[in-house]
């Protein structure tokens, strides 16, 4: 009898052993790493000898700002997309980065956003294009996904869809920034002692200053968001990479999420961000051999500039650009988030 019980004991536990891995092979994922926001404030031409101590100052500051903010929410057991609408919210108010307040000028001189979100938990996504009187185009991107049947709402009847959901609108004057200004009039060649011709936008004037935010937090669910203003001198009309989702922004648990910012149409041509991603998927890359090969290889290829911003499950991150610099930063534990500027930095 004692045998039998014995006996029967240890099928029970062997069979309770089997249904836990069923459940854990179910969900196909290991533990999670720790939680992790990576964010970047755009790439491009950022040289030591075109900056000054001040605004390096402001620029690091402005980057902690928007980790700290982020790292509380996951902190506090907070979901990763709520974390990266909180980071880029900071940045999106700061006028020293290209997106929200502070976004370039078109070349009719109007602010037009960009923007877009994903959840790596269930591929959802949202995103806004072109949009002129929404504070906060992160969280309109939100609303889409959230609120909308939809994934992408342009112009006026995003502004409407936003404004149907409360969120907060302002005259499209609140975007003006002087220095924003002066760079359209340089790129237009309108400063003294500079040539019209040979003044090309893209190439001059690269200073990307979009903004992007990855998280992971602690039920190893991933999000990515990107927020821009878009190219200084833009025509009409134009949208580029950030609120195309599988260009400037993706999220997947099972490989990664990823921001980017630069050259706009070159990250659109390569798919970026899902590049990456499919990189990890179909070749068993790891994230930085992924990141690596599209924006050092392929982008770099096609004659494109810029960089992005991605994390994985494990919560390793990378950072990698191919211009000369680019705004970013990560946290891994509070009150010490690590910002970067230059190429050199590591
Ligand atoms: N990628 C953005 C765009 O092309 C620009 C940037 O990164 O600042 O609209």
């Amino acid at each position: 009898m004692r045998v039998l019980s014995i006996a029967l004991i240890s099928l029970m536990m062997i069979t309770g052993c089997e249904n836990e891995k069923k459940t854990q092979s179910q969900s196909g994922f290991a533990d999670p790493g720790p939680i992790t926001l990576v964010i970047h404030g755009g790439a491009g031409t950022i040289k030591r000898e075109n900056m000054t101590p001040e605004r390096e100052k402001a620029y690091r500051e402005g980057l902690n700002q928007a980790l700290e903010a982020g790292y509380a929410v996951l902190e506090s057991g907070g979901a990763s997309l709520d974390a990266v609408i909180a980071a880029i919210k900071v940045m999106e108010d700061n006028p020293l980065f290209n997106a929200g307040k502070g976004a370039v000028f078109t070349n009719e001189g109007k602010n037009e956003l960009d923007a877009s979100i994903m959840d790596g938990s269930n591929l959802m996504a949202g995103s806004v294009a072109g949009v002129t009187t929404i504070k906060n185009p992160i969280t309109a991107a939100y609303a889409v996904m959230t609120k909308s049947e939809h994934v992408m709402m342009a112009g006026k009847g995003a502004e409407k869809f936003a404004e149907e959901q409360g969120l907060e609108i302002v005259d499209p004057s609140y975007f003006f920034d002087s220095i924003r200004w002066q760079q359209l009039q340089r790129v237009k060649g309108k400063d003294l002692g500079r040539e019209a011709n040979n003044i090309d936008p893209y190439i001059k004037d690269r200073k990307y200053g979009t903004v992007g935010a990855v998280a992971l937090d602690k039920n190893g669910n991933i999000a990515a968001g990107t927020s821009t203003g878009g190219m200084t001198n833009k025509k009409y009309g134009r949208i580029g990479d950030a609120p195309i989702i599988g260009a400037g922004t993706y999220a997947n648990n099972a490989t990664c999420g990823v921001s980017a910012t630069g050259h706009g149409e070159y990250f659109i041509r390569l798919s970026v961000s899902r590049d990456i991603a499919s990189l990890m998927e179909y070749k068993g890359m790891s994230l930085d051999e992924a990141a690596s090969e599209v924006i050092n290889v392929k982008l770099e290829k096609l004659g494109g500039d810029g960089g992005i911003v991605a994390l994985d499950r494990q919560g390793n991150i990378s950072m990698t650009f191919n211009s000369e610099g680019m705004y970013r930063g990560y946290i891994k534990k509070k009150g010490e988030g690590k910002t970067f500027i230059y190429k050199d930095e590591k």
